[in-house]
């Protein structure tokens, strides 16, 4: 709080999470080991990209130039660990319309033959659910609907919110993906 009264509302919120396939972690494990079975290992790795990644962001400004940070690991109960990372940017760096936005946020699938490797990360750990009928079980539902909205409907073009996050843009490209159940 007494960062954004001298400096104001935070322009990025970015989230990283552990995966425990990452090969860093995946080629340390002994015979029969999993990774939850190394939290030495996990907590190793994660701290080595989290470095890597507040690296690109502060240093670098890859998304602009921060006048002020905030970040903070969480580990929930026996989950992985993740870290939220809160950044204000230069004035001259914020978003202010939509190509800003779309310059750094991207809502949509990413093309299959152009970009594999994304692909499979975006469709593996990036989309939401399934719920709905199919997954009435799933810990976002409430009263029978999804409480996060999904799915959403398409958006032509990014808008912004004032006061709030913008809608990112989700065209009606044609491309889809059909969750393995
Ligand atoms: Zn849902």
């Amino acid at each position: 709080m007494a960062l954004v009264r001298k400096f104001g509302k935070h322009d990025l919120f970015i989230t990283m999470t552990c995966n425990p396939n990452w090969p860093e972690i995946i080629h340390e494990l002994r015979l029969g080991e999993e990774a939850n079975d190394r939290l030495d290992l996990i907590s190793k790795v994660f701290n080595m990209k989290l470095n890597a990644l507040l690296k690109d962001l502060l240093h670098n400004g890859v998304l602009g130039t921060a006048v002020a940070d905030i970040h903070v690991v969480e580990w929930q109960k026996r989950g992985l660990p993740h870290d939220h990372i809160l950044i204000i940017l230069r004035s001259q760096d914020k978003s202010r319309d939509s190509n800003d936005y779309d310059r750094i946020v991207c809502a949509e699938l990413p093309d299959k033959s152009t970009h594999p490797e994304l692909y499979n990360i975006v469709t593996f750990r990036m989309l939401h659910g399934p719920c709905g009928a199919i997954h009435p079980s799933c810990p976002c539902m409430v009263n029978g609907a999804c409480s996060k909205g999904y799915p959403k409907t398409f958006q032509p073009q990014t808008e912004d919110s004032t006061g709030s996050y913008p809608t990112y843009q989700q065209r009606d490209d044609s491309k889809t993906f059909t969750h393995p159940t």
